[in-house]
């Protein structure tokens, strides 16, 4: 079975319980949507390739360590990849961007796509994956797939939350993909929701419900 890493720090935890809780507005909780997406990219770049480049401080010349932001590649499966997205660029604002459009259909829960925009280059390039909701997982075998035929370097998936099932799939079709999250949930519901969950992460977002 592939990697799973559960981001259990009290702030995480902390922003993720108030995004549960079905009072919270759509503009607080798209900003605590930013907020722990910030936080969690911490965590999923902490392996990430550096380089060492010689710094001139005020005193004297020294080296240092930085990232390529431009290496690093940060999918959002639209819509509400948006959500996570933007708290990602916060602390890595060189980050390339790539979209890809999938929908669920209602009936089968499978992912239909509609869109796929990537950067130039994939093959030199470090990918990760963002989708607040590892549900089904169908979305994010799916997306992975069609990222794999152009072998990017790495693949890592971030979420805020998933459920066993959600972890399943992915890792029964991709154990190659680390998946990132804030907190597994106890299951799916028939309609596809994570339960407890926080609902439709889109709708939340947007405030399109
Ligand atoms: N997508 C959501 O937005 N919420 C869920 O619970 C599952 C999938």
């Amino acid at each position: 079975m592939g990697a799973v890493y559960l981001i259990d720090h009290p702030l995480v935890q902390h922003k993720l319980t108030l995004m549960r809780q079905k009072d919270t507005s759509t503009n607080n909780f798209r900003r605590l949507a930013n907020e722990i997406s910030t936080l969690m990219t911490y965590e999923v770049l902490r392996d990430t390739p550096t380089q060492e480049i010689t710094v001139q401080t005020p005193l004297e010349t020294t080296t240092g360590t930085v990232i390529d932001g431009k290496k690093l590649v940060f999918v959002s499966i639209l819509r509400a990849g948006t959500g996570v997205l933007d708290g990602m660029l916060t602390v890595v604002p060189g980050a390339r961007i790539g979209h890809i459009g999938l929908y669920r259909d209602p009936k089968t829960l499978v992912a239909v796509e509609y869109y796929f925009k990537m950067p130039a280059e994939l093959h030199e390039r470090e990918v990760v994956v963002v989708d607040p909701m590892l549900a089904t997982g169908n979305s994010a075998v799916a997306a992975v797939e069609r990222l794999k035929e152009f072998a990017p370097r790495s693949i890592k998936f971030v979420c805020l939350l998933t459920c066993p099932q959600g972890i399943a799939a992915l890792h029964g079709a991709h154990p190659d993909v680390p998946i990132y999250t804030a907190a597994i949930d106890r299951e799916l519901d028939e309609e596809g929701y994570i339960l407890p969950g926080l609902g439709d992460a889109g709708d939340r977002i947007f405030g399109t419900k």
